[in-house]
């Protein structure tokens, strides 16, 4: 990458993943977005990867199913593409997708979103490594398409300060009327019983 020491902010964990529900790849991302202002942000996984071919294996994986699901369900949304690959071909290509799906997960942030609309990073990447030859692969995601793509039905960049639903007034202020007609029907009641 022609950076030095320190250059590069890392996390890493098992196929590469990007949960919503894993905290520490969160708050990866929300730190170095929002606190580091990166510019760019990696999804690289790797060829061979033993996560990947777990996640191939039709056995239970014991506490590794929950996180191995992750793959199955990126298998699932290319299935067809998949089944019509063979061996090393079809794993190959997992690999590959899932990157592709890690770098969707990492643009459904809130802090990706805003800061992108805001100061115009950071862009997202997708590259697989080849340990047999040393090379890096470029997957050439196009990540304003897919920023588009996502929200539509992600869209976080407007913020939670951002201005709430005409909805969400009416029935904000219909639950504080109701409290208090509660309140005032309690202290009714304990005036009679006084
Ligand atoms: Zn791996």
């Amino acid at each position: 990458m022609g950076l030095g020491a320190g250059e590069v902010f890392t996390t890493r964990n098992i196929a590469n993943l990007v949960p919503n529900t894993d905290l520490s790849v969160m708050s990866v991302i929300n730190y170095a977005v929002r606190h580091l202002h990166v510019k760019h942000i990696v999804v690289c996984g790797h060829y061979g990867c033993g996560g990947v071919a777990a996640a191939m294996t039709p056995a239970d994986m014991g506490l590794l199913n929950p996180w191995l699901r992750n793959i199955r369900d990126v298998y699932r949304l290319h299935e067809d593409e998949l089944d019509a690959l063979k061996g090393e071909e079809r794993y190959r290509r997992l690999v590959e997708l899932n990157v592709v799906e890690q770098c969707r997960n990492v643009i459904k942030t809130a802090a990706v979103q805003q800061s992108y609309e805001k100061d115009g990073y950071p862009v997202v990447h997708g590259w697989v490594f080849d340990l047999h030859d040393g090379l890096l692969k470029d997957l050439e995601v196009d990540f304003e398409a897919m920023l588009k793509g996502i929200k539509k039905l992600y869209n976080l960049s407007a913020g939670p300060d951002g201005p709430p639903s005409a909805s969400n007034d009416d029935s904000a202020a219909k639950v504080e009327e109701e409290g208090k007609k509660n309140l005032e029907e309690v202290d009714a009641k304990r005036k009679r019983q006084e």
